[in-house]
C-alpha cells in the first residue's frame, strides 16, 4: 500500500472498494466497520494532529514515532486501510512468487493458512494477525494486540486479518475461527504481492 500523506495536516478516510464481500462479510458489518469504527479512528487522529509535531509526517511515520492515543488511532487507520484494500469480490489468485515464498518459509500454502488462522483464533482479546517480510525477506506471522502494526518491529506488512470483535460479530458472533477461515475466499493476492516490494 502506498503510504498515506496528510493534506493540510489531516488524513483522508481510506476508501472501501466494495459494499459487501460475497457471503463472507455482510454489507451491515462493513457499514459499521468502515463507516463507524474506522471513521472514528480517522476523526480522532485528525483531532490530535494539529500542533502535535506529527502533522507533516506520513501515516507510517506517525505509527512508528507516536505513542498513547496518537499511536492507537494512527495504528488503527493504517491497519484498516491495509485490511480493506486487500479484499475483492473478483480476487486474483496467488501468483508463483508468493506461492514459492510461502512454501519456502512455511512448508506449503495450506500450512501457512493453518498457522495464520490458528494465530488469529488464539490471539486473546482485540488485535490483528499479520503476515510480514523481515529484513532478509523471510515471511513471518505475528499476533499484534490492539492497534499494533509490524512496521514498529521493522517488518514489512503484507496481509492482515482483523480479529477485533467488531470485524465479525454481526455475521459470525463468537465463531472467530469460521470468520478467519472464510476470509481466504476474498483475499486479492495481486494486492498482497504488490506489498512485497
Ligand atoms: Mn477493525
Amino acid at each position: 500500500m502506498k503510504d498515506m500523506m496528510p493534506v493540510d495536516g489531516q488524513f483522508a478516510m481510506p476508501t472501501l472498494p466494495y459494499e459487501a464481500l460475497g457471503a463472507v462479510i455482510s454489507k451491515e458489518t462493513l457499514g459499521f466497520h468502515h463507516g463507524k469504527h474506522l471513521k472514528a479512528y480517522v476523526d480522532n487522529l485528525n483531532k490530535l494532529l494539529p500542533d502535535s509535531g506529527f502533522e507533516n509526517l506520513s501515516l507510517t511515520e506517525v505509527v512508528k514515532k507516536s505513542e498513547g492515543g496518537m499511536f492507537n488511532n494512527a495504528g488503527q487507520v493504517l491497519n484498516h486501510a491495509m485490511y480493506f484494500e486487500q479484499f475483492s469480490n473478483n480476487s486474483k489468485p496467488m501468483g508463483e512468487k508468493m506461492n514459492g515464498l510461502l512454501e519456502r518459509d512455511f512448508g506449503s500454502v495450506e500450512a501457512f493458512k493453518k498457522e495464520f488462522e490458528q494465530k488469529g483464533a488464539t490471539l486473546f482479546g482485540s488485535g490483528w494477525v499479520w503476515l510480514s517480510a523481515d529484513k532478509d525477506g523471510k515471511l513471518v506471522i505475528t499476533q499484534q494486540k490492539n492497534a499494533e502494526n509490524p512496521v514498529t518491529m521493522g517488518l514489512r506488512p503484507l496481509l492482515t486479518f482483523d480479529v477485533w470483535e467488531h470485524a465479525y460479530y454481526l455475521d459470525y458472533q463468537n465463531r472467530r475461527a469460521d470468520y478467519l477461515a472464510a476470509l481466504w475466499q476474498v483475499v486479492d493476492w495481486s494486492i498482497v504481492e504488490k506489498r512485497l516490494c
